[in-house]
């Protein structure tokens, strides 16, 4: 399955840490993380930690990128919307399990690096679009799943903007908080409202625009408009 052992060890890391479906295992085992990680750090590309890209962004940690995945239960007709395409590789993660994968980022060179990723790993679900996505991608809802992949305030605006752009029956995943700690919150959307489950305690950077968070001096540079990167 692997290809190499420090691959090797990160799935079995992945395997004490819970993770059980052999799906998201088997994607983990087959994509290249190296080619994600920023120049240089290709060594420790499959430690099971979350490590600096370009702009102060990171990478995500392997196990938040698989248990967010699988929290996601998909079946491979879905579409997901992911906020925050980062360096690409949760959304090459969610590639094969998936019909197709909305990502949005507020930094074009960040978008423009996952965009030649996907194109050097033949990834061809994948649409990228540049703005700001702490008000989800209304656009082109209803999604199936979204991944909030920064981290959310809990506040009732930003999470029902989310939810009113899910389909009945789906997932949102999102590390909800404050830009100093999340917990990692599972929302199902019911016919009556929705039902949350919390997975684990968690660090993302912070998710920044409009409906992000309100502490953070960077939120200035965000681009206002959402235009399509692809
Ligand atoms: N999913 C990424 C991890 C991304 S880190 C990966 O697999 O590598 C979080 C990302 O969210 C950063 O790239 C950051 O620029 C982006 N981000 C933060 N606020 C955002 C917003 N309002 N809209 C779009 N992207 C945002």
């Amino acid at each position: 399955m692997a290809s190499n052992p420090p691959q090797e060890e990160l799935l079995r890391a992945l395997r004490d840490q819970g993770i059980t479906s052999e799906q998201v295992l088997d994607v983990i085992a087959k994509t290249p993380r190296e080619k994600f990680v920023a120049a240089g750090q290709e060594s420790v590309a499959y430690n099971n930690t979350a490590l600096p890209i370009d702009c102060d962004q990171t990478i995500s940690q392997p196990l938040i990128v698989a248990m967010m995945t699988e929290a996601l239960e998909l079946t491979g007709t879905e579409r997901v919307l992911e906020i925050g395409t980062g360096s690409g590789y949760q959304a090459a993660i969610l590639s094969p399990l998936c019909r197709e994968i909305l990502s949005i980022e507020r930094h074009r060179e960040l978008s423009e690096q996952a965009a030649a990723r996907f194109a050097d790993l033949g990834i061809d679900n994948v649409r990228l679009f540049l703005g700001d996505g702490s008000l989800g991608l209304p656009s082109e809802a209803p999604y199936d799943g979204i991944l909030v992949t920064a981290a959310m305030p809990e506040t009732n605006e930003t999470i029902g903007a989310f939810l009113r752009q899910l389909r009945e029956g789906g997932r949102l995943v999102a590390p909800v908080g404050s830009a100093k700690g999340q917990t990692l919150r599972v929302y199902e959307r019911t016919p009556h409202g929705y039902e949350t489950r919390d997975l684990c305690e968690c660090r993302f950077v912070p998710l920044i625009g409009e409906h992000g968070q309100t502490t953070d001096d960077d939120a200035n540079a965000a681009p206002t408009d959402t235009e399509d990167a692809t």
